[in-house]
């Protein structure tokens, strides 16, 4: 059982296809573990009866665990809200249905921050979720049952979301691989929306092989989500060992101030390996980087606002009884069922987009957007990747910035500026400072999945990072 757990999914998966493993027994072990998860990361756990799949599916029984946000028929999804308890709903996102189309099961759905607003899974209205590494601390948000039952070997793989960081942050606060792919690369039908133009699902897994294996599972046009679109070519198995000719760059706005030094340390470390490994690394600028949690901070609630109009005690979930009137059912149903942080975000956006200040506001931001789309496309001209810390501090104690947004915010200001561009970005896990993981982030051009998987391959050898502690603490 335990031999199993220590296989990554890839392993898994060719040692069932080449007929070694029986997928029931890799089913039966994962269940096992996500039943008795104490971590707080799932919200719902598959019964015990493995389902039927067939040895030659490409992921061949292998099952994943899939973030709350995600439509999956039958099954609870309530996106980490009181306003969806209970709400089961009548078909699966196309992310889950290509997952399971290919071979995947889904194993469980874990927890996260209330519609994806958060950076510490402590905005779930169904409690905190423990980071494995170090029980007092959080694993990070908002996919952070995602990332801490990976981290745990509760789950062998698991998909999330990331609108501004929440695939990347919580895998580097947990010690695993999250990437986030190009804005459309996956679709978005089924998946509880927070803010459209920037909502992306990933892959967080154990390794790289891992990422790329499951991304490729779910990547791909679909007629339902206009803005999804096809990829140049199909994910291909990350296989480079060195970085010949890779130039990277480093941005001095998202790598100096802020950043605790020991995440600092750790990061520097690994340019040193870049550069043995034979990439060239020098300091660059993104010369709006350090205005893009402040134009997020306007887009993102901006959007939200809209998409969470339609949570009105008619259509999903919870009713809570008015004075008799509409408008009182509505307000007395938003009130019992949104949390403080989504309604704060519902109140900035809606601010931020009536009318007189719309274009001081929403207008101002969509042009710092633009600019920080442009700072990249400049970067290209001269690099292949940009280089950062994920996340400017290890993972926090549970608590220590939920009075504080602010704080709370600051734990994005390296993943919100590709979220903004809408390119790739992928986080490794980058050895630990304090005895907790830190993250090492790579972002391309849009479309440049392969090459940002192929050199995360090569840097995570060379990084050799070892995250069996989480699994047997
Ligand atoms: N932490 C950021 C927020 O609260 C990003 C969340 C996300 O990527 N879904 O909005």
């Amino acid at each position: 059982m335990s031999d199993i757990i220590e296989l990554s999914a890839a392993q898994a998966v060719h040692a069932i296809r080449r007929g070694e493993l029986q997928a029931d027994a890799v089913w039966s072990a994962y269940r096992d573990r996500a039943a008795a998860d104490d971590l707080n990361a799932y919200t719902w756990v598959a019964g015990p009866a493995a389902p039927a799949v067939e040895r030659e599916a490409p992921l061949a029984g292998v099952p994943v665990a899939i973030k709350d946000l995600f439509a999956t028929q039958g099954i609870p999804s309530q996106a980490g809200s009181k306003i969806l308890e209970h709400y089961r709903p009548p078909y699966s996102a196309t992310a889950v249905e290509r997952l399971t189309g290919a071979g995947a099961p889904v194993l469980g759905k874990t927890n996260q921050d209330e519609f994806a607003m958060g950076s510490s899974t402590e905005h779930s209205a169904y409690g905190p979720t423990l980071n494995p590494w170090d029980r007092s601390r959080v694993p990070g948000g908002s996919s952070g049952g995602s990332a801490a039952a990976v981290a745990a070997g509760s789950a062998p793989w698991a998909i999330g979301t990331d609108t501004g960081g929440s695939i990347r942050q919580p895998a580097a606060l947990c010690g695993i691989v999250g990437m986030k792919p190009t804005y459309g690369a996956v679709s978005r039908y089924g998946m509880i929306a927070f803010a459209s133009s920037l909502d992306q699902a990933g892959p967080l897994t154990r390794d790289v092989t891992d990422a790329a294996l499951l991304l490729g599972a779910m990547v791909g046009q679909d007629p339902r989500d206009s803005t999804s679109l096809a990829l140049p070519e199909p994910i291909s198995r990350p296989t480079a060992t060195d970085l010949q000719g890779v130039r990277i760059g480093v941005p001095e706005e998202l790598t100096g101030e802020g950043i605790e030094p020991g995440v600092l340390d750790a990061f520097n470390t690994t340019l040193e390996k870049a550069k043995q490994l034979g990439a060239t690394v020098e300091a660059m600028r993104l010369p709006h980087a350090q205005h893009a949690l402040a134009a997020y901070y306007i887009l993102a609630p901006a959007e939200a606002s809209s998409n969470l109009a339609r949570y009105d005690g008619v259509r999903y979930g919870l009713r809570a009884d008015g004075d008799g009137d509409l408008l009182s059912m509505y307000t007395a149903t938003r009130e019992a069922g949104f949390g403080a942080e989504v309604k704060r975000r519902v109140m900035l956006g809606t601010y931020a987009l009536s009318s007189g200040y719309y274009d001081a506001y929403y207008g101002r931001a969509q042009k710092v957007r633009t600019r920080i789309s442009e700072d990249f496309k400049a970067a290209w001209e001269s690099f292949d990747f940009v280089a950062t810390p994920t996340s400017p501090s290890v993972a926090f104690e549970l608590g220590a910035k939920l009075e504080d947004p602010l704080a709370m915010y600051l734990n994005d200001v390296c993943a919100v500026p590709m979220s903004l561009a809408g390119i790739p970005a992928i986080s490794i896990p980058n050895g630990l400072s304090e005895g907790l993981p830190t993250g090492f982030q790579l972002a391309g051009p849009a479309f440049s999945e392969n090459r940002i998987l192929d050199a995360a391959h090569a840097l995570e050898r060379a990084i050799g990072f070892d995250g069996s502690k989480a699994r047997t603490a």
